[in-house]
């Protein structure tokens, strides 16, 4: 680790404290990933060799937070400290879309178009080599703020999925970004899951406040009905079997435009698409790049 100078702490994540460092050599800024080892002496623990493995294949894809480098280290106790190498990304959304809702600025709909773009092809690249993201919230996803690119991070989080897909529990998922199947107990859940998240996430970043902020399990589902309706078996066949379906108010879907006024029309046809109940209904990440909403773009520099 002397190969780097220390900065201060940049952030938490969910298995670490990351700082920003120096690489002595070079001058470049880098961002240093901590890893929380456990107290036992079992060596690495099975998360992070996760997050590098998946990172590691991942991290080629320009709209995924680069892998550098893992280095080894030993604290003062002598244990082995295991530090994740990442490129310095400045800011990360959830700071951006902050500073936009304190001056009560709208984010310009080309930097909301870009921003989108990116995070469906950094979605559809994990998805594509098999990785759900299964967290993804403006927290995670870093930017930088000069060229306004956008790469995901957290992927520790993420697991890797052969089809059939295995069953997952949800705990750690945040509320507000969480897909309704989720929410409602599925025990078999697919890339449908962030697809939802990239949804709530479009809607943020058009209106600068989260969608959906429920502040239980319960009161999340709650928000969700109210705009799009309590769901049935019509519009999403096997509703009512999941384990935690109840009977609901029954609210009809109010027109989903009335939720981000300022969003053009294949924008909301865009949105709309992503937050299907359904989730075999729910567009892919893939297909998300192809939609009308994402012409006008100029796609040459992403
Ligand atoms: P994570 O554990 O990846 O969710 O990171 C937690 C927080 O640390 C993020 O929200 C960022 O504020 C910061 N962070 C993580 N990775 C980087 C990076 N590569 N560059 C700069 N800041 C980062």
């Amino acid at each position: 680790m002397d190969a780097f100078k220390k900065l201060e702490k940049v952030g938490e994540g969910t298995y670490g404290k990351v700082y920003r460092a120096i690489e002595k050599a070079t001058g470049k800024t880098v961002a240093l990933k901590k890893t929380r080892l456990h107290e036992d002496d079992e060596g690495v623990p099975p998360t992070t060799l996760r997050e590098v493995s998946i990172l590691r294949m991942l991290s080629r894809d320009p709209h995924v937070v680069r892998l550098l480098d893992v280095k080894q280290a030993q604290n003062k106790e002598g244990k082995t400290v295991l530090y994740l190498v990442f490129e310095y990304m400045d800011t990360d959304l959830k700071k951006f879309i902050k500073s936009h809702c304190h001056t009560g600025e709208n984010i310009l709909a080309k930097t909301v178009k870009s921003l989108m773009y990116q995070l469906c092809k950094g979605v559809a690249f994990c998805h594509a080599h098999g990785v759900l993201h299964r967290d993804l919230k403006p927290h995670n996803l870093l930017m930088d703020r000069q060229t306004m690119s956008l790469k995901i991070a957290d992927l520790g989080l993420a697991r890797a999925f052969t089809l059939p897909i295995k069953k997952y529990t949800h705990e750690i998922l945040t509320l507000w970004y969480r897909a309704p199947e989720v929410l409602l107990g599925a025990t078999h859940y697919s890339t449908a899951v962030d697809v939802w998240s990239v949804g709530c996430i479009f809607a943020e970043l058009v209106t600068t406040h989260a969608l959906f902020p429920g502040d239980s399990e319960l009161q999340q589902l709650l928000h969700i009905f109210r705009l799009l309706g309590t769901p049935n078996e019509k519009v999403w066949p096997g509703v009512s079997s999941l384990v935690n379906w109840h009977e609901y108010p029954q609210w009809s879907p109010l027109s989903l435009s009335s939720a981000v006024p300022k969003l053009d029309k294949d924008g909301v046809d865009l949105l709309s698409q992503m937050l299907q109940y359904d989730p075999s209904k729910r567009i892919s990440a893939k297909k998300a790049m192809e939609h009308p909403y994402f012409d006008e773009l100029d796609k040459s520099n992403l």
